[in-house]
């Protein structure tokens, strides 16, 4: 069977699962074309907040001068986005961030009370959503199908949840560059974020517990921003990002190493019950981290983390 066959039918499995079944096109959503054979006469500055594009069979569209055009740029992208907004996009691949030099080393714990906590004691958290969706949703949901009213509310909510994002992809923009640019090699745990967000749901006949809770957990992790923290993180500092297999990180003494379930006294507070080294318990992890241990059950060294080691784990 050929790959293209197994990816319609969603059987292939491509670790970013970029393909699938194709879909119907929904109005509103990815709308926008791309432009190639762009040259550098077809843009031009108008002031300093202005600028225009010259778009085939349209002609010179005036765009906001957000930020200098790169050079040897050769498409552009035009887009709507859900929110209703317009962009011009030119495409370059820039340059990664470079370290320090110093050889200085730091470790990420990403979680949901702290967003990510570093090992060297700095706690970061991603901006917490004002309520804003959360009222246009109720306003939605009284608001009658179909109508003008509605359809009005439908895009104030999505300019809402255009601003939460954006709001957490500035967050994230600014912490990975600064950490890209003071450590000379980050670790971070290997998240797998697409398993841990699974629905608790169950299916009718086996329903799962706990779905709300679970539910809301998921909402947190989307929420934290952890997904595009370790992708900017590598895009900015390439070869200089280890992942590390997250076992025990918030059960081991990241002063003397002693590994047991009560050293985590609490949610925030980590003490270890055999030499009495308190600290924050994401701050405590995030040491473990950086140190890179990789505690795993006694076994011998088989494959690194992944499938493979957990599959081997649960039949155990
Ligand atoms: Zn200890």
């Amino acid at each position: 069977m050929t790959r293209f066959f197994k990816c319609f039918r969603g059987e292939h499995k491509h670790p970013k699962r970029t393909c699938g079944k194709p879909s119907y096109r929904k109005k509103g959503m990815h709308e926008g074309f791309q432009i190639v054979h762009f040259e550098r006469r077809h843009v031009r500055r108008l002031s300093r907040k202005v600028g225009e594009v010259f778009v085939p069979k349209i002609g010179w569209v005036r765009f906001r001068w957000s930020r200098a055009v790169p050079e040897g740029a050769k498409s552009y992208r035009v887009k709507r986005d859900s929110a209703g907004r317009w962009w011009v996009s030119f495409a370059h691949v820039p340059a990664s961030v470079a370290g320090p030099g110093t050889g200085a080393a730091v470790g990420i714990d990403r979680g949901v009370a702290c967003s990510a906590a570093l090992s060297d004691g700095a706690m970061h958290s991603c901006p917490k959503p004002d309520g804003t969706v959360k009222r246009l949703q109720r306003k939605l949901a009284r608001q009658q199908k179909g109508s003008k009213r509605r359809a009005r509310t439908r895009q104030q909510l999505a300019r809402a949840y255009a601003r939460e994002a954006n709001r957490r992809k500035d967050w994230a923009e600014k912490l990975s560059t600064s950490v890209a640019r003071n450590f000379d090699l980050i670790r971070v745990e290997d998240l797998k974020i697409k398993n841990m967000v699974k629905s608790a749901k169950g299916t009718v006949e086996s329903p799962g517990r706990n779905v709300a809770a679970k539910s809301g957990l998921n909402r947190e992790i989307h929420r934290s921003g952890w997904g595009i923290l370790g992708t900017r993180l590598e895009q900015k500092a390439p070869g200089r990002v280890e992942k590390i297999n997250p076992a025990y990180t918030s059960q081991r003494c990241s002063a003397c190493g002693h590994v047991h379930r009560k050293n985590r006294q609490s949610q925030a507070l980590f003490l270890c019950i055999a030499c009495g080294f308190r600290c924050s318990a994401d701050v405590n992890a995030a040491r473990n981290i950086r140190a890179g241990h990789v505690r795993r059950r006694d076994k011998p060294a088989g494959p690194p983390a992944g499938a493979t080691a957990k599959r081997e784990y649960l039949a155990a």
